[in-house]
């Protein structure tokens, strides 16, 4: 019974991260009335100062504006409570992951906290990992494990791989046209 739970628990949680790399590519997507991007601009303008204690709102589940909590509602909070309908148990323990991941350990804690470098970052996606992708944007989507941006190959190296290809066609063009 017990390893049943931790294996539908595995599963949904993969299914989950999945739904919200999904919506976060989305959200970077450049096209007309895309709501995603008009909510999810929000959470790229946001100013994180080293706050070590979450603002009052967020222990509500309100980030500051209908914008910025729309953002988190939509990637990561809709999808587990329609899951409440379908696997009860499983979709509680990840929302009771998902609150308290969300107030007190998403913003300057983990996920923009600059000082977190190195191995953890190549499986989680937090720190130095999750700041290349508020520096870069079209890198780094995933959230709460690499896996993802890893097996879709939009990790900031294979960002800079893509770039520096672009570069070499673009030179080889130009020195092509200079010899003509
Ligand atoms: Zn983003
Ligand atoms: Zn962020």
């Amino acid at each position: 019974m017990e390893a049943i739970f931790f294996v539908k628990l595995l599963v949904y949680f993969f299914l989950w991260t999945l739904y919200s790399y999904t919506i976060h590519v989305i959200a970077h997507l450049n096209f007309r009335f895309n709501f995603l991007k008009y909510i999810h601009v929000k959470h790229h303008s946001y100013k994180y100062t080293g706050l070590k204690w979450p603002p009052l709102s967020d222990y509500f589940f309100w980030f500051g504006g209908l914008r910025a909590s729309l953002d988190v509602w939509i990637t990561f909070t809709l999808p587990l409570l329609l899951l409440l309908f379908i696997e009860f148990d499983v979709a509680l323990t990840l929302l009771v992951f998902h609150y308290f991941y969300e107030v007190f350990l998403s913003r300057d804690i983990l996920d923009h906290n600059p000082n977190i470098t190195g191995k953890i970052t190549r499986f989680i996606p937090i720190g130095s990992f999750h700041m290349k992708h508020h520096k870069y944007y079209k890198c780094n989507y995933s959230l709460f494990i690499t896996f993802w941006d890893y097996l879709f190959r939009t990790t900031d190296s294979c960002l800079d791989a893509r770039n520096k290809k672009i570069r070499e066609a673009r030179h080889a063009h130009t020195s092509k046209a200079e010899n003509v």
